[in-house]
């Protein structure tokens, strides 16, 4: 059976970045995928906070791919706790297929609270890296993402520097 990296963090940490690094890193050919519903980025790109692009599929759920893995030996999933807890059960199909999985997504949503999907990703992975980022307040190893507009209560609020900044749990703490 082949392994589930975990790569996680709050927004803003390079988990996206690590990700890209570790699959090019690979001998082996991989896919990439990310979810639909990320309209940061163009059609079928991903694009890290620091500019680095690298080809993606975008899928409504990663049994989208399962027909192009005829040559295909390591998936790698970029914002992953976007997707619905069917993962979980796709997941489990590609390890069974022996394919290397590896995972970038956010831990925790903008109230730090743990996104489901992710929380059982990791229960079920075989390593997990969390990555910080740098507090945007103090300057210190941050660990939360915090949604400057308020506006929207929604968990699922997509967009980057505008919507978000990361910060230290002190800060984080000081700012709700
Ligand atoms: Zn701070």
């Amino acid at each position: 059976m082949k392994e589930i990296q975990v790569i996680t963090g709050c927004m803003f940490a390079g988990k996206t970045t690590e990700l890209i690094n570790r699959l090019r890193a690979t001998n082996d050919n991989y896919l990439l995928v990310k979810p639909v519903i990320d309209n940061r980025d163009s059609e079928n790109i991903v694009c890290t906070h620091d500019g680095v692009e690298e080809k993606a599929i975008r899928v409504h759920k990663i049994s989208d791919v399962f027909t192009l893995l005829s040559n295909i030996q390591v998936v790698g999933i970029d914002e992953a706790q976007f997707f619905r807890t069917s993962i979980i059960q796709d997941l489990h199909y590609l390890k069974e297929k022996n394919i290397k999985i590896i995972i970038a997504g956010l831990e925790k949503d903008y109230l730090n609270k743990p996104f489901k999907s992710m929380t059982q990703i990791i229960s079920m992975s075989d390593s997990v890296v969390r990555l910080k980022a740098i507090c945007n307040n103090c300057g210190k190893d941050a660990t939360c993402s915090h949604r400057k507009n308020t506006a929207s209560k929604q968990q699922l609020l997509i967009g980057a520097e505008n919507f978000y900044e990361a910060l230290c749990e002190e800060c984080f703490n000081n700012s709700i």
